[in-house]
């Protein structure tokens, strides 16, 4: 499978579907990305917090991929914001995952309590400017803090990655996205699995078109432009879904699955998760 490419505000170009792996141990992680990488994903999504980086790491230098074709995204964490902090912590995540530059790295939440996230967003642009990461990007950042980053800096985040999926379709969130240059990445894309795949609004989509109800899902982020992030760490389920590029739905399924919005989390909200 060749994995179809969106291209960021920078000219960069990063895969539509990547492999999360939130949640899973560190000593999984390793065989998780294996199989993931054997499977056709180039783009790996980790974080600090996670703390799986060495395990990601491990599997990239294992695999025999080149370099250039790999996208690896991490995200610093809550507890380093701050400029000489954030710079401290992108060498952490470097040695660990062992790479000499990073395609994409996130502020994991803005955490607006703390009022660091300004600060931070200044040692990304340094790092930017440095060519250490060649996109930088945020992460549940709503709309306000977005401008506060932007009238800062001049420079707008590549991506925000947000929690998005059927039941929170995040729709002015992607409008202004899409009216600032943002691309816009879905995270928990699939609603953690329970509950939203047994949907049966999803199940009847899914049975019209022969697909899972997580392949529908898919289709779905990817015909309104999203990229996606999906977690498994069972081998069929990161065949399946990678095997969402040869069918695409008709845009009344499209709408059929957007009307299931409500609004309604798996995750915290951002403007009231301050976490460290
Ligand atoms: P997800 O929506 O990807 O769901 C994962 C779960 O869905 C799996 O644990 C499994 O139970 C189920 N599943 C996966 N594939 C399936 C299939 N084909 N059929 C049936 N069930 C299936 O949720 P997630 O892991 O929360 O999110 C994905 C990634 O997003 C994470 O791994 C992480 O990289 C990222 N993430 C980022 C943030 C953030 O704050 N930036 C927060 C949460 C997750």
């Amino acid at each position: 499978t060749s994995v179809p490419t969106v291209t960021l505000n920078n000219g960069a170009t990063m895969p539509q579907i990547g492999f999360g792996v939130f949640q899973v141990p560190n000593a999984e992680t390793t065989a998780a990305v294996a199989e993931a990488l054997r499977a056709g994903y180039r783009s790996i999504d980790t974080a600090t917090v996670y703390g799986n980086e060495e395990g990601v790491g491990r599997a990239i230098g294992e695999a025999g991929v080149p370099r250039e074709d790999l996208f690896i995204t991490t995200k610093l964490w809550n507890s380093a914001q701050g400029y000489d902090s954030t710079l401290r912590a992108f060498d952490e995540s470097l040695a660990k995952l062992k790479l000499d530059y990073l395609d994409l790295y996130l502020i994991h939440w803005p955490t607006p309590a703390r009022g660091l996230y300004t600060e931070t967003w200044k040692a990304f642009a340094k790092l930017a400017a440095d060519g250490r990461v060649r996109s930088a990007g945020v992460s549940n950042f709503q709309p306000n803090h977005l401008a506060e980053i932007v009238d800062a800096t001049g420079l707008v985040p590549a991506v925000n990655q947000v929690e998005l999926h059927p039941r929170l379709t995040q729709e002015p969130l992607r409008a202004y996205h899409a009216e600032h240059g943002i691309v816009t990445e879905a995270w928990s894309p699939l609603g953690q699995g329970k509950g939203l795949l047994d949907d049966p609004a999803i199940g009847a989509v899914a049975a019209k078109y022969d697909r899972s109800p997580a392949q529908v899902v898919l289709r779905w982020h990817l015909q309104l432009g999203n990229v996606v992030i999906p977690k498994s760490v069972t081998p069929s389920r990161i065949a399946e879904n990678l095997d969402v590029f040869d069918f695409s739905l008709e845009d009344a399924d499209v709408a059929a699955l957007s009307a299931l919005n409500v609004d309604s989390r798996v995750g915290p909200d951002p403007d009231t998760n301050n976490q460290a």
